[in-house]
């Protein structure tokens, strides 16, 4: 069952144009922009433009065009940024902080892509 979804998010409101954000890449189905606090050189968020709460949500409730067109912007945003793997660069860390346990802020899916530098132990 899908979670319910408060539209009135900060995220929801980037993608309807209320707000403005950091524009890295867009496709059918996903959005991807810088975090305005980042936590490292590289530090993108990608987004569904469906209503989805959190990693899990998305993962059972999204159509496979909309898991396929987040990954693949994933990975575009991964290549445009210079910390893809197989293009030789040196990786990177992506994280989808999920509910109250881990500590989500916003209550729309996003996967945060962090790269730039070594990331610390994930201990906290
Ligand atoms: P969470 O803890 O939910 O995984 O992280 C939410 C992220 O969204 C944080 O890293 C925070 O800096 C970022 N964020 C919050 N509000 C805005 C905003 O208005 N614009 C952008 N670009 N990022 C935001």
């Amino acid at each position: 069952m899908a979670l319910a979804y408060d539209d009135t998010n900060i995220f929801a409101r980037i993608l309807r144009g209320e707000i403005p954000c950091d524009k890295v890449a867009e496709n059918d189905h996903a959005l991807a922009f810088r975090d305005i606090r980042p936590q490292a050189p590289v530090h993108v968020l990608v987004i569904p433009k469906g209503a989805y709460v959190s990693f899990d949500d998305f993962a059972a409730n999204a159509s496979n065009a909309e898991i396929l067109g987040f990954t693949r912007l994933c990975a575009q945003v991964c290549m445009s940024e210079g910390v893809d793997l197989a293009g030789g660069n040196q990786g990177f860390r992506a994280v989808a902080n999920t509910g109250h346990h881990g500590v989500q802020e916003v209550p729309h899916y996003h996967l945060h892509i962090m790269g730039g530098r070594v990331m610390g132990p994930m201990l906290s």
